[in-house]
């Protein structure tokens, strides 16, 4: 589905304005106190969802290959050390230590205040690594120069980059839109404006998370948002999964004023008969930011570590998930988890 072009008046200025915006690298909370020192900050927890899952001290988790001689094989799920799974330089020392305080020292008991930390640190990390993604871009010189363009005349993106670019951007400003709503949220200590609908299981999790994305279509393939509108906001989901003592939760969280699309995704899934199945395909579908348990996943059919590995594999390389089929022809059949009466808080 393609997203109307830009106005290309318009996306210069936006360019210019948010390269100003980012061209620095600060802590990300909302507060006037940061230390100097910024952080390699965890997002999946060492302590409270990698260890638990991890064998050895490894779990399965992206790496890349730069130098691979295809496409395919820039991106493999390996066995990775716990230290460096899923670091991030968002925080400073100070604010990664204090504001994720009680959900990294303390037993998860659903508290609001746990409930949106999680929510809050899977759009942190977006907001980053969508800032990351635009700084990166290509310049217009670079290109040139890789092009052999003499004449500054005919420095040109290509439509298809503008296009792209757009994207990227409309990107970051909308998560730097929610962010700030949250940031808000954090400071006024509104915690109960996050929607979470909990979905408890007695089996160890096969795998982590804690992610966001904007919902696209149900697991009945219902349009949720309208994708192709710019000038529409989209709706965030937040997804985390994480073990508790023998068993774990599925966390989804919306802000209550940002509801549509997020909450008729749960009502999706709330009617499907295998929840175990259909949140890990979910999470496989649409989130990078995840750890895989070695001995789950190592327990699975051939066929369908297959099916994970590449379907995983392609979102992050291909990035083609705004596909109306995707989650209503889920093709896994896994082992239950054992969930149990999923509630909302
Ligand atoms: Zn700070």
């Amino acid at each position: 589905m393609k997203r109307v072009p830009p106005n290309r008046e318009a996306y210069f200025d936006l360019v210019k304005r948010l390269k100003k915006r980012y061209s620095q690298k600060v802590c990300l909370a909302p507060y006037p106190d940061h230390v100097s020192n910024i952080v390699s900050a965890h997002t999946l927890s060492v302590g409270a969802m990698l260890r638990p899952i991890s064998r050895k001290g490894n779990v399965y988790h992206w790496k890349s290959d730069m130098f691979a001689d295809y496409r395919e094989s820039l991106i493999e799920l390996k066995l990775n050390g716990l230290k460096n799974v899923s670091t991030f330089n968002g925080f400073c020392e100070k604010h990664d230590r204090e504001l994720f305080s009680s959900i990294e020292n303390e037993i998860f008991l659903c508290k609001y205040n746990q409930l949106f930390l999680y929510a809050y640190r899977a759009v942190a990390k977006e907001f980053y690594l969508k800032r990351k993604q635009l700084d990166s871009f290509p310049k217009i010189e670079e290109i040139a120069k890789v092009k052999n363009w003499n004449n500054s005349d005919e420095y040109e993106y290509s439509d298809e980059a503008i296009l792209h670019y757009y994207g990227i951007l409309k990107g970051v400003e909308e998560i730097e839109q929610f962010k700030e709503k949250l940031d808000l949220i954090l400071l006024n200590g509104e915690f109960r404006r996050i929607i979470t609908w909990i979905f408890p299981f007695n089996k160890s999790p096969g795998l982590v998370c804690n992610s966001v994305y904007a919902p696209d279509f149900d697991f009945k393939g219902n349009y949720l948002q309208l994708f192709e509108d710019f000038g529409n906001n989209l709706n965030n989901l937040m997804v985390t999964i994480l073990p508790y003592h023998s068993g774990g939760f599925a966390l989804f969280s919306y802000l209550d004023t940002c509801a549509e699309g997020p909450a008729e995704l749960i009502d999706s899934l709330l009617s499907e008969a295998d929840f175990t199945s259909a949140i890990v395909w979910l999470v496989t579908c649409y989130f990078e930011n995840i750890a895989f348990s070695p001995d789950w996943l190592e327990s699975l059919s051939e066929d369908t570590q297959n099916i994970i590995r590449n379907r995983f594999k392609r979102n992050f390389l291909f990035n083609d998930k705004n596909n109306i089929t995707l989650l209503k022809d889920n093709p896994l059949d896994l082992d239950d988890w054992e969930f149990g009466e999923p509630f909302k808080v």
